[in-house]
């Protein structure tokens, strides 16, 4: 059984111009230890897909259809006392700005040991002594003097180390990483990466990855989802992906990374950019700029189909 199941999930935003479909029909799973990256543009709709995981979706927004299991259990439909439990102890979160996370108000040990006491039968001293334990992991310097600090004591990538220290101490099963480096100077972002990437393979935790960095995804992840307008285009291994897409937007999607010596010579733009919610072609959404589209592509939406190695919604897998 997959430790995250997500299975056709739809989130809409009523609005006075009509009901906007954010997510439409969104299906991926998660193993126990895996990484998986979630990578695309803006407003394709990772990070609703992650907010909505963890039952943090904005109002007016809300899932309207499908369902999200962990462990087998669904969890898109409980209240929100038990959600919160869910949040913290069995999936944990780290933003792209940390001081969305901490609280300026509380020092970072008392925000460690009062996640880890929320969640782990542990007492006062050996909460104290984890949290240090976990600052240490995390590479805080001098972690027994600096647990007693507040959250503005710290530099930026200092607090992202102790989010992550936050995201891992209550030794959640997954945890849900959105753009975890983006604010950070990029001097900075390989180091959070490769903590990141250290700290949940020794804990065996399962992580979505979301980034729009393909860099970090092939550092990282094991199989990687790409998004585009609310769906997924393809899903595969991340060697795969990047080798071999299926998809036409993966395809201008990786050739546009530099970074990936093999490819800079088909370095190229995809011309266009994603539609807007209130603005779906009919068909496949990729359409008005694939360089592959036919006649079927213009009527009919694809679904994930199978594509060799990897699944990728389109008609030219049919
Ligand atoms: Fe291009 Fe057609 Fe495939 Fe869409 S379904 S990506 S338009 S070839």
């Amino acid at each position: 059984m997959a430790l995250l199941d997500v299975r056709d999930l739809v989130v809409e935003f009523p609005t006075r111009r009509g009901v906007l479909r954010a997510l439409d029909g969104v299906s991926f799973s998660i193993e126990k230890g895996e990484v998986l990256g979630v990578v695309g543009e803006s407003g394709a709709g990772k990070s609703l897909t992650g907010v909505s995981i963890v039952g943090l979706l904005e109002r007016p927004g809300h899932i309207a259809g499908g369902q999200i299991l962990l462990d087998g259990t669904r969890i898109d439909n409980l209240p929100a006392e038990p959600m919160r439990r869910i949040r913290g102890k069995r999936i944990g979160m780290i933003f792209q700005d940390p001081l969305t996370t901490l609280n300026p108000l509380y020092t970072i040990g008392r925000q460690l040991t009062e996640t880890m006491q929320t969640h782990l039968p542990l007492s006062d001293a050996d909460a104290r002594k984890r949290a240090i334990g976990w600052l240490d992991r995390v590479g805080i310097p001098a972690a027994a003097q600096r647990i007693d600090a507040y959250p503005h004591e710290f530099s930026g990538g200092q607090r992202q180390r102790v989010v992550i220290a936050l995201a891992l101490c209550a030794e959640p099963a997954l945890v849900i990483a959105d753009e975890p480096t983006t604010a950070l100077d990029v001097s900075i972002q390989a180091q959070i990466i490769t903590l990141l990437k250290d700290l949940t393979r020794d804990e065996h935790t399962a992580v979505m990855l979301i980034t729009h960095d393909m860099g970090v995804i092939a550092e990282t992840a094991n199989r990687v989802a790409v998004m585009y307008a609310g769906r997924i285009a393809e899903i595969g291994p991340v060697e795969t992906v990047i080798r071999h897409p299926a998809h036409p937007y993966t395809e201008g999607l990786m050739a546009s990374i530099p970074s990936l010596e093999h490819r800079v010579a088909r370095l190229r733009q995809i011309d266009g950019a994603m539609p807007r919610l209130d603005a779906l072609p009919q068909g496949c959404r990729f359409h008005p700029r694939c360089p592959k589209a036919f006649d079927r592509c213009r009527t009919d939406l694809p679904d994930l189909m199978d594509a060799g190695a990897t699944r990728a919604a389109c008609w030219l897998h049919a």
